[in-house]
């Protein structure tokens, strides 16, 4: 369940900088190089998010927008190469949920897009598992440490979800086993240490977190903050 953006820019070489960027951070981004095709598109894939460039041959990105909103609430963030008011204000008053100002970092830019995606679903709060600086969203099966996506499997993530919903506490791997892949799994409980590793790793690699997985030993593992 991946978070997909449509990317609507027409200047080909920022188009494939920021899909290159964005894709690298997990998200499948469709690019549209126009207005028509960014409107076709956003009717096709029901995308999770819009990146509108303003300026876009035809269809304009604020005609793009009036028609969005016509219709949905898909979140929306304009990129401009005039930085005046006007301009920004508009943009918010069409209901734009952010905007960027060029030229920009695909960063920034990412920052952004995960900023107004949090702002967006509010209603999956009371889904979302957290744990200090770990968010997990188990709808989109998304994993966060900060800001930073992690690219977890789903017996990763069903794992996780299991120990950040009760920080502290010790979990057997038998335990792990059967509640992530149901009674009839007959593999190995080295199997949870495989998975474990993995998950530590790609938190490690996402960002310095205050949340680790300790091993307990003989027993299992638990999710703890940094002592
Ligand atoms: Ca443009």
């Amino acid at each position: 369940m991946e978070t997909v953006i449509l990317l609507a820019e027409d200047e080909k070489k920022l188009r494939d900088m920021i899909a290159l960027h964005l894709e690298q951070e997990g998200y499948k981004v469709v690019p549209a190089a126009d207005g028509a095709e960014a409107l076709h598109y956003w009717r096709e894939i029901k995308p999770d998010l819009l990146v509108l460039d303003l300026m876009l041959p035809g269809l304009s990105g604020w005609e793009v927008l009036k028609k969005i909103r016509q219709k949905h609430d898909t979140p929306v963030i304009i990129l401009t190469a005039r930085a005046d008011e006007i301009d920004k204000l508009l943009g918010l008053e069409l209901g734009a949920d952010d905007y960027m100002t060029k030229p920009f970092s695909p960063r920034e830019l990412s920052a952004r897009i995960k900023a107004v995606l949090r702002r967006s679903r509010p209603q999956e709060q009371s889904t979302l598992v957290s744990y200090h600086d770990l968010r997990l969203d188990p709808e989109r099966m998304e994993a966060f440490i900060g800001d930073t996506l992690m690219q977890l499997t789903a017996s990763e993530f069903k794992i996780l979800v299991l120990l950040a919903g009760n920080p502290g506490q010790v979990f057997s791997r038998l335990y792990i086993l059967e509640r992530i892949f149901g009674d009839m799994y007959e593999g190995y409980e080295r199997t949870v240490d495989t998975h474990i590793s993995n998950i530590r790793h790609k938190m490690e690699a996402a960002a310095a977190s205050q949340v680790s997985i300790k091993t307990v030993y003989g027993i299992g593992y638990k999710l703890t903050s940094g002592e």
